[in-house]
């Protein structure tokens, strides 16, 4: 039988290990700069920054969360937006504590999943807001490429914010569903995950862009487990609810092979200094 799983499991592997070769490492000091995370939705803290939280927690830093959107879209065809959009508050303040950060250091702006562009002068606002009155020096935002809408508009308006406030600024790229490219996974079989997945494989270039970009690395040694314990913690995306067949989880993207990208060695971050102005 062709199997094209353990090609692409070597595949990945081989990413990684070039990915990890070339990156550096996180020092102490870095990790010792209080940092700000955005999230477009709950999890994708969790998913695409863990480990640099809990490294940085661990080192002493002050670092809040931005959570965007409410996350409500996720499986709005199987339960009230209200409902799904008070439990994935709960779920993600859940979380922050396992990784270290406490309820008033998270902030749930709230702006309706999937609609943050057009949302997008009011989340700027927010987040200038936010970048003055707590002053991160690290920021920690979506890769723009092959990536949601949802995580395109939160880079971009993140960096609109750092422009508007000019202060000397340090930002790290994280991937979310730029991981998910071709020939990393597979196309999938309905035609909603094929465009997906064709999307972030021409904006990735074949994952060619995401080696040039990515060029630093928190090692998750130490932390992994932890950050397990927190995604686990956003048990809507984690668990099916009732048995309910079509209640998709993250363990059901690309038939398993996305969820293990997020617990490799180490998260990889592409690296932008922004200068004062
Ligand atoms: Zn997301």
């Amino acid at each position: 039988m062709m199997d094209g799983s353990p090609v692409r499991r070597g595949l990945r592997r081989l990413q990684r290990l070039a990915l990890g070769r070339r990156a550096r490492t996180f020092n102490e000091d870095e990790l010792r700069c209080p940092a700000m995370v955005f999230a477009p939705h709950p999890d994708d803290e969790t998913l695409g920054c863990g480990g640099a939280i809990l490294q940085k927690r661990r080192a002493g830093a002050a670092v809040r969360i931005v959570l965007l959107t409410d996350g409500a879209s996720s499986h709005a065809h199987l339960i009230s937006r209200d409902e799904l959009k008070a439990q994935r508050a709960q779920e993600a303040l859940g979380a922050a504590k396992v990784l270290g950060v406490e309820e008033a250091d998270v902030f749930l702006l709230g702006f309706p999943d999937g609609a943050l562009d057009s949302n997008r002068e009011a989340a700027v606002a927010r987040v200038e807001d936010l970048l003055r009155r707590h002053r991160p020096e690290h920021l920690f935002v979506p890769y723009a490429r092959g990536e949601h809408a949802d995580h395109v508009s939160t880079n971009h308006l993140v960096h609109e914010a750092v422009a508007r406030v000019g202060r000397p600024v340090t930002v790290f790229e994280y991937a979310v569903w730029a991981w998910r490219h071709w020939p990393m996974v597979g196309f999938g079989r309905t035609r909603r995950q094929q465009r997906s997945v064709l999307a972030g494989t021409v904006s990735t270039r074949l994952g060619l862009r995401i080696l040039k970009d990515f060029r630093t690395k928190v090692s998750l040694r130490g932390v992994v487990e932890q950050k397990r314990a927190a995604l686990a913690l956003h048990a809507s995306q984690m668990e099916r609810r009732d048995a309910e067949p079509r209640w998709h989880t993250l363990h059901d993207v690309d038939g398993g092979e996305f969820l293990p990208c997020f617990f490799e060695e180490e998260e990889l971050y592409r690296r932008i200094d922004i200068a004062a102005r």
